[in-house]
């Protein structure tokens, strides 16, 4: 398949609806579930209470804070192919066999390797202005002396076709959509570029994916359609997009200078696959993940430093408390996850024979503020065990379940082959303010959150992996 088509496929997943589990279908669970399940899994209670208690108030008390904080302050960004990514990778794995966890594999695979040089707009007509911007992955150079074209400003992809081939020919096109939710907007930033190209535009700018904005444009992947020529793609910030907005509506002729330089190949990189062994079935994975990597701009604190840490502490806890559950907990550092997922799918071919084995895989990507819950992919069967699981975190009001065809990125992969899965259900409203972002720093994370994400996420994983049934497909 090609990576354009797994590209669609991932937007396709992206847009699948969420929505929240009614109480009627939960009535419903108490008949598919039986009173022993109910009771078996109500009988966590006083593991889910140990794991809290070490985690909130014992040993483990601000530790995945203080970890990642380590870590982010000495490696920084973390972009696909980088060998400062390499390097957090081999620290990742010392740090630990440091927990004497020593059943650790790293898969290697290719990635792309795309750095970013110089990147400047500015406006020329109707006066001049510098415009901030963030070139999109991928994206190619213009000529040295940079590209100079009038710009067209249009809200969506309909607008874009309503115009002629003529109106767009040899000009820089403009998307900027109001941000709704990121999968219905992201789609400008990922594809915006080849569908402008395709009208013959020279240029290709977004408004930043993003709900606020301090000014600050937000990076991210893209993708060209190779039957069409490849045009220089990045984003700007919302102010500067509602800016020559303004000027667009009031009929003004609108001309930039853009230029933008990069280079692109590829390199070898490692997923990381961490297993605290079952004790009855080793053979059947309950998966906890978040992504390594992280764009150039930013530290990667947020995405996906916490939920990378969160993942890393399952197992480590596990471990400290001599949790053993009957099946493998199998913690996934992704690579490569914000240039297209390249991580997972790499891990999804080469396991693809043994899939049958995955009970439950779950990840962290979309924040790690104060958890609420879960959001779910599976059967109706599936999602009733989960929200009875979820019962047990009323206390830190973490017991909602979201329903979802496609939760979280990397491990949409995964599930999109039928199989049941999770991700952070967090309360993540500033997630998309400092997502792709120079603002992606240690100063977005919090050690109280992150130590409800990890006590959370490690109590909910220790019960799926020890629970008597698996969870059904
Ligand atoms: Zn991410």
């Amino acid at each position: 398949m090609s990576f354009y088509t797994q590209i669609l496929i991932t937007l396709f997943i992206i847009f699948a609806s969420e929505a929240k589990f009614l109480p009627k279908k939960c009535n419903s669970c108490k008949a598919l579930l039986g009173d022993d399940l109910i009771k078996e899994i109500a009988s966590y209670e006083n593991v889910k209470n140990e794991i809290f208690k070490y985690v909130l108030e014992g040993d483990f008390k601000s530790k995945t804070y203080d970890e990642l904080e380590k870590f982010v302050d000495k490696f920084g960004a973390r972009p696909s192919g980088s060998q400062v990514l390499e390097d957090s990778i081999d620290y990742m794995i010392q740090l630990t066999r440091e927990e004497e966890i020593n059943d650790i594999v790293t898969e290697e695979l290719e990635v792309p390797h795309w750095i970013r040089g110089t990147e400047k707009i500015t406006m020329l007509e109707p006066r001049v202005k510098e415009i901030d911007l963030l070139g999109l992955g991928r994206s190619v150079t213009t000529p040295p002396e940079g590209i100079t074209a009038e710009v067209v400003v249009v809200k969506n992809f309909e607008e874009l076709s309503e115009l002629s081939n003529k109106d767009v020919d040899g000009k820089i096109v403009l998307y900027d959509p109001i941000f709704t939710s990121y999968g219905e907007t992201v789609v400008y930033r990922t594809q915006g570029a080849a569908r402008a190209a395709e009208k013959g535009a020279v240029a290709s700018l977004v408004r930043s994916i993003a709900p606020f904005s301090i000014n600050s444009p937000h990076t991210g992947s893209q993708t060209y359609n190779e039957n069409f020529e490849k045009i220089p793609a990045a984003a700007i910030s919302l102010e500067d997009a509602d800016l020559l907005r303004r000027i667009y509506n009031r009929g003004e002729k609108i001309v930039l200078n853009m230029t933008m330089s990069s280079t692109y190949e590829s390199k070898t990189s490692r997923n990381t696959i961490i297993d605290l062994k079952g004790r009855d079935n080793p053979e059947k994975l309950v998966i906890v993940s978040g992504h390594i990597d992280s764009w150039d701009v930013g530290q990667g604190a947020m995405d996906d430093g916490g939920g990378l840490f969160v993942s890393w502490a399952a197992p480590v806890i596990m471990k400290r408390l001599n949790l053993r559950p009957k099946r493998t907990v199998r913690s996934i550092f992704w690579t490569a996850e914000e240039l297209g997922l390249i991580g997972a799918y790499a891990y999804e071919e080469k396991h693809r024979n043994e899939s049958h084995n995955i009970n439950f895989i779950m990840e962290s990507d979309e924040g790690t503020f104060t958890p609420l819950g879960l959001i779910v992919a599976g059967t109706q069967k599936a999602r009733c065990i989960i929200a009875e699981i979820l019962k047990l975190f009323k206390s830190i009001n973490a017991s909602t379940l979201v329903e979802s065809d496609s939760p979280g990125s990397d491990i949409s992969v995964i599930i999109r082959n039928g199989i049941p899965g999770a991700s952070l259900h967090n309360a993540n409203e500033r997630y998309f303010w400092f997502h792709h972002t120079e603002g992606d720093t240690m100063n977005v994370e919090s050690p109280e959150e992150l130590d409800l994400c990890t006590a959370f996420w490690t109590a909910v994983t220790y019960i799926i992996a020890d629970i008597s049934v698996d969870i059904p497909r």
